[in-house]
């Protein structure tokens, strides 16, 4: 059968006037194209107005609650119960009784089974927990919808399937499960890194207490939802929600076997002091100040999407942002100057709406922290230049901003920013682009763009990162380890790697 091609009329081939860009060599703000507002609804979604802990398979009240807000908007959302040292030791007596009398117990598929309810159970609600996680977090719900959910889900897919197959993961070896989990998750990607703990936890034969953090406890609390819906058996996933000291008394319960935490470099740090001299088993994830090395052989029009996505997107929050440009200097200008124009047409706004790239920054603090090292950077003497946006008036919010004519002494090349933030620095070979890539403390991500693959893989066996991207960035499957090198933490999460840190390996 032949298509026949129907004639485009002229006014469909005319560009719309706000589509028009001007001839000068810029563009301005406001010249890309504009959307009508397209708000992703939210009367679907049903808050309760008071939230307690999920402990033992049941909703039991805190002595105290917290507000947990909207960032883009400051309304109340809900309340949540901040659990006590008493909670959180009910938690984990509740979780050493469901490892011992059913989840061990318990024929490795039939854990599987489960594992794969909960992952189906996500998929049934994604709308609803793509909603809550923008509301809660304020990130853009195009990410929250087609990146956190789905991998949420892909995750516990994954891992349900190695639940009985733990026996070929490590062949010759006996792998057996290590007892109660202890997990801290941070406010970036609230729900995907409840699966990163939870799902490799569960299928390996452990039981499970989360905290999730402080400003962002809404979708944790649903995937508590998530497990009595499924009848997970009470007592093998526990969420019991507050604030650091909800997490120091978790990580520090003598009831705990191990400990998985992902945040701060600082807190990581305090918590592997806590844990010395333990017999608890630890993995950290922590900070990163990744570099994204563009050569000037590169596609550039696509490398500037990399760079765009890699430090813009959920607005600077990811651990392995490309935070760090490091750009041959031939091509210096021109990287710059598309960078600037792709950066006009960046959509900053509501996190609700389906047209939105950057949403809000997830809380007051974090906004406070951005505006000091972006004002340290200016002082300091780099070129700022900021998307002249306008901002809600409500809300926190933060303009995708670079700063040009950075060094490698500038706080703002060296300390996480964890918001909008990128710092470009040139070099001119491929050694300066290594030693410059690896001074930093951290170690947990980079990227390369360039279209020689010997020069690729020849770089990317140098860069002391956990991981490394080849013309693309802030790629995540289930399938692959992630993790990272020097302060960036130990262990890895994802893959087979991913189960080990959740077992007792012999031989
Ligand atoms: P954070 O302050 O370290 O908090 C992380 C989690 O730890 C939160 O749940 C927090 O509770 C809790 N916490 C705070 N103090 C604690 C203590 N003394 N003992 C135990 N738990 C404690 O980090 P954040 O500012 O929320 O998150 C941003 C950081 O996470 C960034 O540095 C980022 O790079 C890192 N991160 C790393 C990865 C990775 O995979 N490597 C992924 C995401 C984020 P509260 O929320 O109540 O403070
Ligand atoms: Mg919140």
């Amino acid at each position: 059968m032949t298509m026949q091609k129907t004639p485009r009329t002229k006014a469909q081939i005319t560009p719309r006037p706000d589509a028009a860009r001007p001839a000068g060599p810029a563009l301005e703000f406001g010249d890309a194209w504009t959307y009508a507002p397209a708000p992703e609804a939210r009367d679907h979604v049903k808050l309760k107005s008071r939230y307690d802990l999920f402990v033992d398979g049941r909703w039991q009240p805190a002595k105290k609650y917290f507000p947990t807000i909207s960032p883009s908007t400051e309304e109340k959302l809900a309340e949540v119960a901040e659990a006590s040292p008493e909670d959180v030791d009910r938690a984990v007596s509740a979780a050493r009784r469901a490892y011992e009398r059913v989840w061990s117990k318990m024929k490795p598929g039939e854990r599987g089974k489960y594992i794969y309810r909960i992952a189906r159970r996500i998929q049934e609600k994604s709308r609803e927990l793509a909603v809550v996680e923008s509301l809660d977090g304020g990130k853009p719900i195009k990410e929250s919808r087609d990146v956190d959910v789905p991998i949420s889900a892909a995750h516990f897919f994954y891992y349900a399937g190695w639940a009985d197959k733990l026996a070929y993961a490590f062949p010759g070896a006996g792998a057996r499960p290590l007892g109660v989990a202890g997990q801290v998750i941070p406010w970036n990607f609230p729900l995907l890194m409840a699966a990163w703990k939870i799902a490799p936890a569960l299928a390996c034969g452990n039981t499970v207490v989360l905290k999730p953090a402080e400003t962002t406890p809404l979708t944790a609390l649903l995937l508590a939802q998530i497990c009595e819906e499924i009848d997970l058996p009470p007592g093998v996933v526990n969420i019991v929600t507050g604030a650091g000291a909800t997490g120091s008394a978790l990580v520090s319960h003598p009831g705990v076997d191990k400990v998985a935490f992902t945040g701060s470099t600082a807190v990581g740090k305090r918590i592997q002091q806590a844990l010395a001299g333990t017999s608890k088993r630890l993995t950290l994830e922590l900070g990163g100040k990744a570099a994204n090395i563009v050569f000037a052989d590169a596609a550039l029009d696509q490398a500037v999407e990399g760079i765009i996505s890699g430090i813009f997107f959920n607005q600077g929050h990811v651990c392995c942002a490309g935070s760090r440009l490091l750009v041959e200097e031939s091509v210096h200008d021109l990287v710059v100057k598309k960078l600037r124009d792709r950066m006009m047409t960046l959509r900053v706004g509501d996190p609700l709406d389906k047209n939105t790239d950057v949403g809000a920054i997830n809380s007051r603090m974090q906004l406070d922290k951005i505006k000091e090292l972006v004002a340290a950077g200016e002082r300091e003497g780099a070129e700022r230049f900021s998307t002249p946006c306008a901002l809600p008036q409500k809300g926190f919010w933060f303009s995708p901003t670079i700063f040009t004519g950075v060094t490698l002494s500038h706080r703002i090349a060296r300390e996480e920013s964890f918001g909008p933030v990128l710092s470009i620095l040139t070099f001119r070979t491929p050694e300066e682009a290594i030693e410059k890539a690896n001074n930093t403390f951290y170690g947990l991500s980079a990227g390369i763009w360039t279209d020689k693959g010997a020069k690729l893989f020849w770089l990317a066996s140098r860069l002391k990162a956990g991981v490394v991207w080849g013309n693309t960035y802030n790629k995540f499957d289930p399938t692959s380890p992630f993790g990272g090198y020097k302060e960036s933490g130990f262990g890895r999460e994802g893959g087979r790697a991913g189960l080990a840190p959740y077992l007792e390996i012999d031989g």
